[in-house]
């Protein structure tokens, strides 16, 4: 059966394609179920929007995913999410969304965080490996909380050049002992090999997936579900998405295809 939980829309600024083209070309495809995470809002706009949809199109978006999920009922199941960033401090909004808003799922997705210090740090613009475990710190936080279905691109972090250490291993610990201890899924990323393979000091590799990062999680036996992360219609089933696939088999992890 083949699902995908992480799908993007033009409202997010950086990718292509309305709700409607995306459940049109994941029918095309037989995709069973199509679940749509765009980059959540904030209220106020309160962190930066120039990747992510504007706070005044949220309603919009629940609205046409939920009459989407009507009128093709007999076609394809279709779920309305949302993919944010967890901060301590949004607790409230994060409830919000779930019980007022009434998504139905929020996917974890720590694209920036806020350290010990209440600096906001940018996931893609790390040098220095000790904000490694500052991400899987607020990522153990964010589980804990039971508002998250599952964590997207969890090895994110190695887009940056940095070869590995001591903390990269505690990094992954951290992040998989949580995923282990609350049955929590992972996630693996097509859009990762989407990017390609880029020299890096430790080799010529994807940035994500990461192969240390799942060796640890094959032998812990975690729920792993592969998804799209699509920006655009046409990659909501592509050929990276089978290649996904194969390297997660290969690579020996507990597949699953439905996170409800
Ligand atoms: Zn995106
Ligand atoms: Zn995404």
């Amino acid at each position: 059966m083949k699902t995908n939980y992480h799908t993007h829309t033009y409202r997010c600024k950086h990718a292509r394609g309305e709700e409607k083209d995306y459940v049109l070309n994941a029918i095309e495809k037989n995709v069973s179920i199509l679940g749509f995470s765009d980059h959540s809002p904030f209220e106020n706009n309160k962190y930066d929007t120039s990747t992510r949809m504007d706070f005044s199109e949220l309603k919009d978006y629940i609205s046409i995913v939920n009459n989407l999920k009507e009128t093709y009922k007999d076609k394809i199941n279709i779920k309305c999410g949302l993919e944010i960033e967890y901060n301590n401090n949004d607790h409230k909004y994060y409830e919000k969304l779930l019980n007022e808003y009434k998504v139905d799922y929020l996917v974890l997705g720590q694209h920036f965080f806020t350290n010990k210090n209440n600096r906001l740090i940018n996931t893609y613009a790390i040098n220095d490996s000790l904000h490694y475990i500052e991400y899987a710190k607020t990522i153990v936080d964010a589980i804990k909380t039971g508002y998250f279905k599952f964590l997207a691109h969890p090895d994110v972090i190695f887009v940056n050049d940095i070869s590995w250490d001591k903390n990269c291993e505690n990094c992954c610990d951290l992040i998989i002992n949580v995923a282990k201890e609350n049955d929590f899924i992972l996630e693996f990323n097509a859009n990762g090999l989407r990017r390609g393979k880029h020299t890096f000091c430790d080799g010529t590799r994807y940035s994500y997936p990461y192969k240390k990062f799942w060796d640890k999680v094959a032998k812990e036996n975690i729920k792993v579900i592969i998804n799209s992360d699509c920006h655009t219609p046409e990659q909501v089933w592509d050929n990276y998405m089978n290649k996904a696939y194969n390297l997660a088999k290969s690579w020996g992890l507990n597949i699953i295809n439905e996170i409800f």
